[in-house]
């Protein structure tokens, strides 16, 4: 693996994200121009997967794979839908590249789209994000008048469009079934899946392929630069860059691009300027909330897809929250117990009541009224609902408190033993 210092994806435009001109000037359009040119979907479809582009939305899927499953699929009428729907917490690199690079994503959305013969193309933000979908706009706008998107794209007799689609504002509506159900005007519900992957089954019942605004972001560069350069970086499994969303108890927090396998600890030190005030790690969730915790002793710890699930956690889409040690970790857990019982949507009985029991019990211990019985039925009820629901949803509920009682035991201790948070009330700021 080679660390690259210098951002790869991210390119430093001139002018305003949704001028044209800017991203022109730096290769922009260049790889849509070459697809509108005649190259074969199989080729761009083959140089994907030569790349290794693995999806940056969560789960690390093949890029090329998925794309080959959507073009080569035996019904012929497919849809495209970029998945700008992010609400992980402590994840806000979509929201980044949004903001600062709206032509790159429109390029990889038309690439993908033509790619896989789309009949309509969308880009689902989430409702929140208004800003970013008016730069969108802009430069949606901007590219047409070059007519890279439209009626005869480049004069070369085919039409392409691009909708903008305002998503709906919750946590569960970014997964991909049940943004692709809310679109067609449904409650946003995941789907069961496997079998209904949407590359079978997506929007009106069609192959469709969707794909993460980072993902997209990453092809326009692979197409322009070629496979052989993308792989330059990252490890051999996952390579590339990696978007981090840094977030919690570092004196800089923000968006860095890094290599994939770049460890839990340069990120903190090289781009987060260290933890807040000289202070301990206590612990680190490298990949948001949904995944394990790590402690300060597994900060060597490479971020990546592979290496992170090897060592029982995940990368996730990369919201990595430092926690120091000033922190009640049961206070810091309620949190994002609370949050999860916000946001289930309440399709699935074990989600529904696990996350919203969840979320009880741990505020009884906080606030000093638990028992070792609700240790005991806190540990019981994880392990029940564990992967029982169509989403991760609740999943990740369980994982996360499994993880914080294996890790802080003690502190849960001291919440039964005292009958009351032995932190100050700032403690609980994460
Ligand atoms: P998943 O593993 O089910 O699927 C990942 C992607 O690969 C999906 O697009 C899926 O359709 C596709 N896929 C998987 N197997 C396939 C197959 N056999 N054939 C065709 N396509 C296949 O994961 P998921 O439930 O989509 O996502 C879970 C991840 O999402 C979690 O790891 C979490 O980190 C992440 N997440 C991200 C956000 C965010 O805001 N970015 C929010 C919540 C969760």
């Amino acid at each position: 693996m080679s660390i690259a210092t210098e951002p790869r994806l991210v390119q430093k435009l001139e002018g305003s994200p949704w001028e044209i001109e800017g991203y022109l000037k730096v290769g922009g359009y260049e790889a849509w121009k070459r697809c509108v040119d005649g190259m074969k979907a199989d080729d761009v479809v083959a140089e994907l997967k030569k790349a290794g582009l693995r999806g940056r939305g969560g789960a690390g899927f093949p890029t090329g794979v998925k794309w080959d499953k959507v073009l080569n699929h035996r019904i012929k009428e497919h849809y495209f839908v970029c998945n700008a729907g992010e609400h992980e917490p402590g994840t806000f690199k979509d929201r980044f590249l949004l903001k600062t690079l709206p032509h790159q994503l429109i390029e990889g959305c038309l690439i993908a789209a033509h790619t896989v013969q789309a009949k309509a193309a969308f880009i689902y933000v989430n409702h929140e994000y208004e800003e970013e979908r008016e730069n969108l706009k802009k430069a949606l706008a901007e590219a047409r008048t070059r007519g890279l998107v439209g009626k005869n794209v480049l004069g070369k007799g085919f039409d392409i469009e691009l909708q903008v689609f305002e998503g709906h504002g919750s946590y569960v509506a970014g997964e991909e079934t049940a943004m692709l159900e809310s679109m067609q005007g449904r409650p946003a519900m995941p789907r069961q899946k496997p079998p209904f992957y949407p590359t079978d089954f997506g929007l009106y019942g069609k192959p469709t392929l969707v794909n993460n605004v980072e993902t997209l972001c990453n092809i326009p560069r692979i197409l322009y630069k070629g496979a052989a350069w993308f792989t330059q970086v990252g490890t051999e499994k996952c390579p590339g860059t990696m978007m981090f969303s840094l977030s919690g108890s570092v004196n800089r927090p923000g968006v860095y691009e890094m290599p994939m396998g770049v460890t839990i600890r340069e990120l903190i030190e090289k781009c987060g300027g260290g933890v807040k005030g000289g202070r301990q790690i206590k612990a680190v969730f490298p990949g948001g909330p949904a995944f394990s915790m790590v402690t300060a002793d597994q900060l060597d710890l490479q971020m990546d897809f592979d290496s992170l699930k090897k060592a029982g956690t995940g990368l996730g889409s990369a919201g990595t929250i430092v926690i120091d040690d000033a922190t009640c970790m049961v206070a810091a857990t309620l949190k994002y117990s609370n949050f999860f019982k916000g946001e289930s949507c309440g399709q699935c009985p074990p989600c529904r009541m696990g996350t919203n029991n969840l979320a009880t019990l741990m505020a009884k211990i906080e606030e000093g009224q638990g028992t070792q019985k609700d240790m005991d039925s806190l540990l019981q009820l994880c392990g029940f609902v564990k992967g029982t629901g169509y989403c991760t949803l609740v999943t990740g509920a369980a994982v996360l408190v499994q993880s914080s009682v294996k890790l802080f035991q003690k502190e849960y201790e001291e919440h039964l033993r005292l009958q009351r948070c032995p932190f100050t009330p700032a403690a609980v700021e994460v």
